[in-house]
């Protein structure tokens, strides 16, 4: 009962103590435990709320934690014959067949959002590509952005949209007031779809400009990725570093054996690599990522979501003793060896290194982009 957390952290290391853990704990406690991110320098202790992304309570937070219990307790809501007038109202929507299927989808919060594909893991970056202030959800993309808030404002809807909870609040509030014109819903349903598609169109004519570049002379290029290896709970870790010429010049494929998420992965990565470079004497260094949160919450640009926060402050400590540091966003495609490697952690034991050679796993990844680069 004496028993305090640090008893479980390797304070040397800066990690959970994973075998006592899964030794004391039940494994969906261990699982929980394993997956809190510790930043390797250990910052002090500070209470957080963990359900906001800030870290800090607030009444709507609470409110719908609240309602997702409630959900799930299975609790049907007095308005619940409301909702079903709803849902009849909008699936005989008079508009054209997509358009009602997409507002089902919306309302059900199904569509693709950056926030969803965050949420199943597919990206490690929520964040509205259109305004890179917040996270793309529903709402946020059909409703609040700058871009799409500039439509509403023209077509004189602004104050109907305005101040909602999430799409269905905007379509129930609009279709189900008996003295409103049931057009109204379908002009807004019109008017969401079309800012979806345009969103869409835009993405897709967005080619990749994004290439893998040498670093300028005498500076070191260090790309970084993580991995999640859900099934074995664990995660792993790639970092190559390259000099001026392309030429691999220290190359690292870690597994950590932590249940962490995406974006955790990400930030460990970084912290991981700049402790590297710092252990091999390296200085000059351009660090790459392919996490826009993680590179932005580095570059002090915005505030880290708080499951990174420690593990930004450590990298940022550790950078410091690396000057001068870049910190810069890559896409994915120019990120390619570091992501081998990071996959490749899944094979390794504890932490591979490779010095002034190339690890043939990423051969191919590292001919191709100094084979572009050479070619543009
Ligand atoms: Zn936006």
């Amino acid at each position: 009962m004496e028993a305090k957390v640090c008893v479980l952290i390797d304070a040397e290391n800066g990690e959970w103590k994973a075998d006592l853990i899964r030794e004391v704990f039940l494994e969906h406690e261990a699982d929980s435990i394993l997956s809190i991110p510790l930043g390797t320098l250990l910052p002090a202790d500070r209470l957080v709320w963990t359900t906001a992304a800030n870290g800090k309570f607030s009444v709507k937070s609470a409110y719908n934690l609240a309602r997702s219990g409630e959900k799930k307790d299975g609790g049907e809501s007095s308005d619940s014959s409301i909702m079903k007038h709803f849902w009849q109202k909008l699936r005989r929507a008079k508009v054209p067949n997509m358009v009602r299927v997409f507002g089902c989808k919306a309302c059900q919060n199904f569509l693709p959002t950056k926030m969803n594909l965050f949420h199943r893991q597919v990206t490690d970056d929520p964040t509205c590509e259109e305004c890179g202030l917040e996270p793309e959800t529903v709402l946020h993309v059909l409703c609040q952005c700058p871009k799409a808030k500039e439509v509403w404002t023209h077509c004189h809807l602004l104050h109907r949209i305005e101040g909602k909870g999430d799409f269905t609040d905007v379509l129930c509030f609009n279709g189900m007031n008996q003295d409103q014109d049931s057009n109204l819903m379908h002009m807004i349903l019109m008017i969401a779809w079309s800012l979806w598609r345009n969103r869409n169109e835009k993405r897709m004519s967005h080619p990749c400009q994004n290439k893998w570049t040498p670093p300028p002379h005498g500076w070191y290029k260090v790309n970084t990725d993580g991995a999640v290896f859900s099934k074995q709970k664990w995660v792993g870790i790639g970092v190559i570093a390259s000099d001026e010429q392309g030429r691999v010049v220290a190359a690292m494929s870690k597994r950590l054996q932590v249940p962490l998420g995406a974006l955790e992965v990400e930030a460990k990565a970084l912290e991981a690599a700049a402790s590297f470079e710092k252990d091999i004497g390296v200085q000059k260094v351009i660090f790459e990522s392919d996490s826009l949160v993680v590179c932005s919450a580095i570059q002090g640009a915005t505030k880290p979501p708080i499951t990174i926060a420690n593990i930004i402050s450590s990298t940022i400590q550790i950078m410091q003793q690396l000057q001068p540091v870049e910190v810069q966003h890559m896409r994915r495609e120019g990120n390619r060896a570091a992501h081998g490697l990071a996959q490749h952690a899944q094979a390794v034991n504890d932490f591979v290194t490779w010095m002034e050679e190339t690890p043939t796993i990423i051969n191919s990844e590292v001919l191709s982009d100094v084979h572009q680069f050479i070619q543009s």
